[in-house]
């Protein structure tokens, strides 16, 4: 069992508050007292979610060719959820404090009242986490309408539309990134655990034979997907369930998961599905999903490997393992070492004065950036105090526009992590940067 990594015990709070002092993400409807659980994402970090969001579709959807997309709708019939045995089962267990009475999910508490330390509750109810709601201004059953608590049904309710137009044939995907809403009963520590939240999804369906194979095959890739974009090996690891803990629909399920400030927990899951969702969705609807190999003159109902992550819970693991404090030229400062492509700006350009002449520069300088990089523009404070604003949201790049540069036409490239500058001509800043921000 590999150890976790000793984490600064405030880290979550760090996180929080500059989450909150910068724009990246504040507590939903706060004026009116908030609304628990819910978060809203500012300027900066509706730019991150977005990147972490984009991350994941250029590896699942833009760089292959067995992957396509889908975007499908929140709302949805009862019968999809009696089918996917979200209706019976998608429960957690509720308890009651006996002492004072608050709410718990049994599996999460270890038998002690986390807000007064009782050890008596209720015996655990099954409690559903769907949302329900009404469609339609009438009321009542036939009206009855769920949000969806995970978006993989979309991909199985639309299988066959997927396959007869894109004529995909088994290995092939389809992901999906968007809304879920669980009614989780204890959601907590920061945008780890909300009632609403952002999941990027990939139904990917194989011949049966191959399922074990795929299935590895994408703990690796998913697990080599946190790496690449930065988060260190030591913070991240593979937890395999045993095979008791399995849920009904899994033939084996293993959890990339991260080393939290609160200790190792999940941030995403890969599962082997069988042909549980693809039956189950046959023999309710009527309509058979499965996959008719010509060549072999077979049909079939192929197997589904499920790498099921959070966009919002990514993101939030990106900022804690990017977190650092270091010191540079005897002064402190905070420094979000976020990867370039999930950093909310890439580039800030920085006029060391308003003067209107480097204001003139300045513009002409974002003009020829802003095409290819999300660019910041700040002209107020010291530039010392600049580049620590800067720092302190992850912009790797810092181009300072002065009064040399009227002389020479060239500008200072400021690196975030070194804080190394070099002066680059302002006709090769774009190559420079691009240069610097290439991927493979
Ligand atoms: P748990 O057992 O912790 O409630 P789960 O194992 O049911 O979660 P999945 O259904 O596997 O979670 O969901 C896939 C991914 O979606 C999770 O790994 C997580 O990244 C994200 N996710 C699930 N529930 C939430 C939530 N309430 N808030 C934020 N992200 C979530």
């Amino acid at each position: 069992m590999d150890s976790t990594p000793a984490l600064d015990p405030d880290l979550l709070d760090k996180v929080t508050n500059l989450a909150k002092r910068r724009g990246f993400i504040f507590p939903s409807a706060e004026i009116y007292g908030g609304f628990r659980s819910t978060y809203d994402y500012g300027p900066l970090g509706v730019n991150m979610l977005r990147n972490v969001k984009q991350a994941w579709w250029r590896s699942m959807v833009q760089m292959r060719s067995d992957i396509v997309g889908i975007d499908a709708a929140i709302l949805g019939p009862p019968a999809v959820w009696a089918a996917s045995g979200h209706l019976e089962t998608f429960t957690d267990p509720l308890v009651d404090c006996l002492k004072c009475k608050e709410r718990w999910r049994e599996d999460k508490i270890e038998g002690v009242c986390p807000n007064c330390g009782s050890d008596q509750f209720t015996e655990p109810r099954a409690f559903n986490l769907m949302f329900k709601t009404q469609a339609g201004p009438v009321e009542g059953e036939g009206a009855t309408a769920y949000l969806r608590p995970e978006t993989a049904q979309g991909m199985f309710t639309n299988f066959s539309n997927v396959l007869a137009t894109t004529r995909k044939k088994p290995p092939f995907g389809i992901a999906q990134i968007g809304k879920s809403f669980r009614n989780e009963i204890t959601p907590q520590n920061f945008v780890f655990r909300t009632r609403e939240f952002e999941q990027m999804e990939l139904e990917y369906f194989v011949p049966p034979a191959e399922a074990e194979t795929w299935y590895r095959y994408w703990i690796k890739a998913r697990y080599d997907w946190y790496l690449d974009l930065g988060i260190p090996g030591e913070l991240l690891r593979l937890h395999e369930h045993a095979p008791a803990d399995l849920s009904h629909y899994s033939r084996g399920t293993t959890d990339v998961e991260f080393a939290y400030p609160w200790g190792w927990d999940e941030l995403e899951g890969v599962a082997n599905r069988g042909d549980y969702d693809l039956t189950q969705h046959s023999n309710a609807s009527g309509t058979r999903l499965e996959y008719y190999d010509q060549a072999a003159n077979e049909r079939y109902t192929p197997y589904v490997i499920e790498p099921a992550a959070g966009a919002t819970r990514a993101m939030m693991a990106f900022l804690l393992a990017a977190y650092h404090e270091d010191v540079v030229e005897g002064e402190t400062r905070t420094v979000l070492r976020l990867d370039w492509r999930l950093a909310p700006f890439q580039v800030a350009v920085l006029p060391l004065s308003k003067k209107s002449e480097l204001e003139g520069v300045s513009e002409e300088v974002l003009s020829i950036l802003r095409p290819h990089f999300m660019c910041d523009h700040d002209v107020t404070q010291s530039i010392g105090r600049r580049y620590r604003r800067q720092d302190e949201v992850g912009t790797p790049f810092c181009v300072t526009v002065d009064f040399d540069t009227l002389e020479d036409r060239a500008v200072t490239v400021r690196d975030r992590d070194t804080t190394a500058q070099v002066r680059v001509k302002i006709e090769d800043l774009l190559a420079t940067l691009r240069e610097r921000t290439s991927q493979g």
